[in-house]
């Protein structure tokens, strides 16, 4: 991995280096471009502008790794609020959720966890919306994928994540690929060992055309999360060669990443969701974008040495 990336991702879990960043005085212009803000009020405007640009949204509560079962539960009480707001505020057809079992117990008590899914996905049926549980890293990979299929015995609507880095990621696809499955394919956010992860961005890239091949030949739905421009031409070439229609797919992209993008593709006809997190944890989602890419983390050094 390089090594920017992994300092990065190390200075996630740093409390010390939390604190810094989050008390230096440029560091707001930085979250407000990848984070909608902190209350469900941000969020929410952030949704209506994103439906005013004929996009959708998927909302992430931002908080992870709960070892706190009154967390959890405040990570459940948060969802259920955003999602009864969505619903008045007539916007629940415009956004659904994602949720990390992370956030809401999986490290304490798995059980715990799915229950606190179910909450959320009983809710978002109410309110006319799904939910989508995220993936984390490849140590829950298996637990997610458990928790996934005991929430679509209820509703099959409950949407998967699968990551194109990890080796085993394409017997999954198959597994996934059928009649009303959502599943997002992205490459993975997380650092993970070679023995289970493609190391090269080359291979990561190769294993997300097998996968994508895979769900577009299957009868479901596949989200396609990236903004690679490579892979998004890739990624209409073979919809093309699979005989899909718009509309029987999607785009997915993070919020503040690539906007002008995602106008284009939802211009061409294409559905477009927007991946919009929120919420007073904003830290350790904010570094994986850094991480991701040299040009942020530049732009996000100057900000924190300027006073304004
Ligand atoms: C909607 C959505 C949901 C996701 N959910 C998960 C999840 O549940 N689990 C998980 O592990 N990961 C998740 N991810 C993150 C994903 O795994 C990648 O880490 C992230 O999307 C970057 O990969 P990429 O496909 O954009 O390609 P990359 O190879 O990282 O980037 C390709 C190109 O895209 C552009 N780009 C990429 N990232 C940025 C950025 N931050 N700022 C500006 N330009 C950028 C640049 O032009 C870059 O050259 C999600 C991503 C999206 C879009």
């Amino acid at each position: 991995m390089n090594p920017l990336r992994s300092l990065i991702l190390a200075a996630a879990g740093s409390d010390a280096i939390r604190r810094a960043v989050a008390t230096a005085p440029g560091t707001r212009s930085v979250v407000n471009r990848f984070v909608a803000g902190e209350s469900t009020a941000d969020a929410v405007e952030v949704v209506r502008q994103l439906a005013g640009e004929g996009l959708q949204a998927s909302l992430d509560y931002l908080g992870e790794h709960t070892t706190d079962s009154s967390q959890a539960e405040r990570t459940v009480q948060a969802y259920l609020a955003l999602l009864d707001r969505l619903h008045a505020e007539g916007l629940a057809d415009r956004a659904e959720v994602s949720v990390k079992l992370s956030a809401v117990g999986q490290e304490l008590d798995e059980k715990l966890s799915v229950d606190n899914a179910y909450r959320i996905c009983a809710a978002a049926e109410q309110c006319g919306t799904t939910v989508t549980l995220d993936m984390e890293d490849h140590t829950t990979t298996d637990a997610t994928l458990t928790a996934l299929a005991d929430l679509r015995r209820t509703w099959p609507w409950v949407g998967a994540v699968l990551q194109s880095y990890l080796r085993r990621t394409e017997a999954d696809a198959a597994a996934l690929a059928v009649p009303e499955s959502r599943v997002r394919l992205c490459k993975g956010a997380y650092a993970e060992p070679a023995d289970v992860a493609f190391e090269g961005g080359h291979q990561v890239d190769l294993s997300y055309v097998r996968c994508a091949n895979v769900l577009l030949e299957g009868g479901g739905y596949p989200m396609f999360a990236t903004h690679d421009p490579r892979l998004i031409d890739v990624l209409g070439e073979r919809v093309r060669w699979y005989g899909r229609k718009q509309g029987s797919y999607e785009y997915q992209m993070l919020y503040g990443v690539r906007p002008d993008e995602q106008r284009r593709l939802a211009a061409d006809g294409e559905t477009v969701r927007v991946y919009v997190p929120y919420g007073e944890q904003w830290y350790g989602y904010l570094m994986r974008r850094l991480a991701e890419r040299p040009a942020n983390t530049a732009f996000f050094l100057r900000a924190l040495v300027s006073r304004s």
